[in-house]
């Protein structure tokens, strides 16, 4: 197990691979069993507390649990928005940084949006935690801490007796850009994957990794093997403005972005997800909706998903959702060109808890 870099939190059982664990246990001079049983623990039982590791001896339990799985990952406040439905929980981390998460129930499924990074570089300007700018990236352990709350929390009824009692769905759309902090992503998503006594078994399928369009990264991707959701934030059909809405367009640009969505899919098999906020007088034309659509569809229409909606509004930005009229006229000419549309519906927006409202603010104000 490689010693953290400077800033990053104590190595955690999380950021190890279980091929890893026999080398590391063995620096630390334990028996590679006793990872294996704490393993157990944290990803079957959902537990860090040494007091639940009954099968271990009692005097080794404390010891266990501080070098294996150090406390990442702390929760602070608690806020519930649609009846209950969503639930933004803030966490602060060794540093005394601080990220957030989104998890929603929905009929069958429940869902959580975790963060991959404090703050992030990529700009865009109606985004909260584009504001913030980067802090640090976060390890895989976070990552992966942040899915094991919530999987304790399902388990443990927070949706009341007709909710989910297990976490199904996890997507990588909170704070941060997680294909630049790639190698760590890569890792949470094979922890999130593996079978239970290494992993929580929540299927790769049922993972989806948000991207503003790091070319090289999704093309990585491709190449993993891990059939994950690629979803695309793309807000903008041509350069001229996706330019301004996504500053890492300049590097890129639409045409290339798109080809490597589409290599993801001839990959993976797995149909891309294309986000695009919908911003009063800022994209939402129907021009720009048959630009999109044009785009798209040079590759066909069954390669692609697109997810439009309204913009949620930050506080002291100037940026706006469209009109409900607009939103309709949108959608509309892309249906019509054959492609699949769903306008999403927005969550947890009263809490600041929806898609680029996350930015911690308790902590890092
Ligand atoms: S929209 Fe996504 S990529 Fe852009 S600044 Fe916000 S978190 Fe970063």
């Amino acid at each position: 197990m490689k010693s953290p870099d400077p800033g990053q939190p104590p190595a955690h059982l999380a950021d190890c691979e279980p091929d890893e664990w026999a080398s590391w246990a063995a620096s630390l001079g334990l028996p590679r069993m006793r990872l294996a049983q704490t393993a157990r623990h944290y990803f079957t039982h959902l537990s860090r507390s040494a007091a639940d590791m009954t099968d271990l001896p009692a005097a080794e339990r404390q010891r266990l649990t501080e070098k294996l799985l150090p406390d990442l990952v702390r929760p602070v406040t608690e806020q519930l928005a649609d009846s209950g439905q969503t639930i933004k929980t803030l966490y602060r981390l060794h540093d005394a940084t601080a990220v957030e998460t989104v998890l929603m129930t929905y009929p069958g499924r429940a869902t959580l949006c975790l963060s991959s990074q404090v703050g992030c570089a990529m700009g865009c300007p109606f985004c909260a935690t584009g504001r913030l700018g980067l802090k640090r990236n976060l390890s895989a352990a976070e990552m992966v801490d942040q899915v094991r709350q919530a999987a304790a929390a399902v388990r443990q009824g927070v949706f009341g007796t007709d909710g989910p009692d297990r976490l199904s769905n996890v997507v990588f759309m909170g704070m941060g850009e997680p294909l630049a902090n790639y190698r760590a992503t890569v890792r949470a998503v094979r922890a999130i994957g593996r079978p239970p006594g290494s992993g929580f078994g929540i299927s790769l399928r049922h993972l989806t990794i948000s991207t503003c369009g790091l070319v090289p990264a999704i093309e990585r991707l491709a190449g993993e093997g891990l059939p994950v959701r690629l979803a695309l934030s793309l807000h903008a059909p041509d350069d001229a403005l996706r330019d301004q809405l996504v500053p890492v367009n300049r590097r890129f640009g639409v045409a290339r972005t798109l080809a490597a969505a589409y290599q993801y899919y001839q990959a993976t098999g797995r149909r891309v997800s294309i986000e695009y906020a919908l911003m009063r007088d800022i994209n939402d034309q129907a021009w720009r909706a048959s630009l999109l659509a044009e785009r798209l569809c040079q590759y066909g229409t069954g390669w692609v998903h697109l997810n439009p909606i309204p913009l949620n509004p930050v506080a002291g930005s100037v940026w706006t959702a469209s009109r409900p009229k607009m939103q309709d006229r949108f959608v509309h000419r892309l249906e019509v060109s054959g492609l699949a549309v769903t306008l999403r519906e927005t969550r947890g927006q009263e809490i600041d808890g929806a898609c680029g409202q996350l930015a911690a603010k308790e902590v890092l104000n």
